[in-house]
């Protein structure tokens, strides 16, 4: 095993969840011992995500408690485990982490491992592959749910699955590091729901619904592929000056117009080619699906309720050969996509920084009340 630390008994502190509801509590945990397929990451960044809000709340209820969560990651590889299949990555590198795939699947073999059939198990249970977790608070027998998206990137050192790590591509400099951790999740959903999936040609039309990370990649995507018309929405006014920065043609309150389908309809000439849904509201994704135009395409990318429902006309549809998707991870194949993502930002076409605080991580409280109050829109923690 190619080591310079241990790689046994690594006690690291970690922001832990015990219970529904309850506040992120900084914890000392004990990571029992590195897998041969693992890597040992030092975090020196992790993004914070809607997603982990949802595990925190409970809102979404499949991974134990106490459970360490953050699924952001940017850190320095410190030891490689022996079966690490990774020999682009050496002791020292920086990586971004991301995803964690089976490599097995039809649809991983396929360049698609963000729909890997095993992707809810492999990110949310809290545990590894195998069943197990690594984590304990420190001095108990208590078990932590770790390996979160197969990173837990709210722990200052984390044994990481070896797909999850993304190699920081040459260029990129140091400073910008705290601003493309969130490659891993948010960027890559954004950009790649456009740029991956919808693929609006420049002579086309956009509207995205919901200007927080997500939506705003989505946006940014849509400017550098040159779309014609963009249009961001959504209800809070002080979200709109920073869309029109990052390339919005179009910026409309919803709640300060009568009839969202019609005012978007007359914006472009009957109907949006393309849409992005990034708020999970069924009634907003309902007027996207009407307001498309002739061959328009809608992306379901905002998660919905448990057991939601919305209505379509399947006629509608039909008779304007419209489309309807649903994406995961803006369908990133992060080794390939995720560098792609860096070289925009380093040469100034996809401006992510201008998402993002950094906080040190004593203070994921006041990032965690930032991002509610709307006073940050990607917040990262400072390992
Ligand atoms: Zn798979
Ligand atoms: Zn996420």
């Amino acid at each position: 095993m190619a080591t310079e630390v241990q790689t046994t008994n690594i006690n690291t502190p970690a922001w832990v969840v015990h219970k529904a509801k309850e506040d992120f509590k900084l914890e000392e945990i004990t990571l029992d011992e590195m897998q041969d397929h693992e890597l040992l990451i030092e975090m020196l960044y992790s993004g914070i995500c809607h997603t982990d809000i949802v595990f925190q709340t409970g809102a979404l209820n499949i991974c134990p408690y106490p459970a360490c969560l953050g699924h952001e990651g940017a850190g320095i590889v410190r030891a490689i485990g022996s079966n690490a299949n990774r020999p682009d990555l050496k002791i020292g590198d920086k990586v971004l982490l991301s995803i964690n795939y089976c490599k097995e699947c039809k649809f991983c073999k396929d360049d698609h491992p963000a729909d890997c059939i095993h992707g809810t198990r492999l990110h949310l249970t809290g545990v590894r592959p195998d069943g197990t977790t690594a984590a304990k608070l420190k001095g108990t027998d208590t078990s932590v749910s770790f390996h979160f998206f197969g990173q837990s990137s709210f722990a200052k050192w984390s044994f990481v699955q070896e797909m999850c790590c993304v190699k920081v591509p040459e260029g990129v400099k140091d400073e910008d590091i705290p601003f493309l951790a969130a490659m891993g999740c948010g960027y890559q959903t954004g950009a790649g729901t456009v740029e991956n999936i919808l693929k609006p040609e420049p002579d086309s039309s956009i509207v995205i619904f919901g200007l927080g990370t997500v939506g705003l990649t989505a946006l940014m995507a849509a400017k550098y592929m040159g779309v014609k018309r963009i249009i961001g929405v959504d209800i809070f006014d002080h979200k709109m000056p920073l869309a029109k920065e990052l390339g919005a043609t179009d910026t409309i309150n919803s709640k300060s117009v009568d009839d969202i389908v019609k005012h978007i309809k007359d914006l472009t000439d009957g109907g949006v080619d393309y849409a992005v849904d990034c708020t999970g509201v069924p009634a907003v994704i309902e007027n996207m699906l009407n307001m498309l135009a002739m061959r328009g395409t809608a992306a379901t990318v905002g998660v919905p309720p448990t057991g939601a429902k919305i209505n379509i006309d399947p006629l509608v549809f039909l008779l304007g050969s419209r489309g309807y998707k649903g994406c995961r991870e803006g369908d990133s194949n992060p080794p390939v996509y995720i560098p792609h993502l860096c070289r925009l930002q380093r040469d100034g076409k996809f401006p992510v920084e201008k998402l993002c605080r950094v906080y040190d991580y004593k203070d994921i409280e006041q990032a965690l009340h930032d991002l509610h109050d709307g006073k940050v829109t990607k917040p990262v923690i400072k390992w």
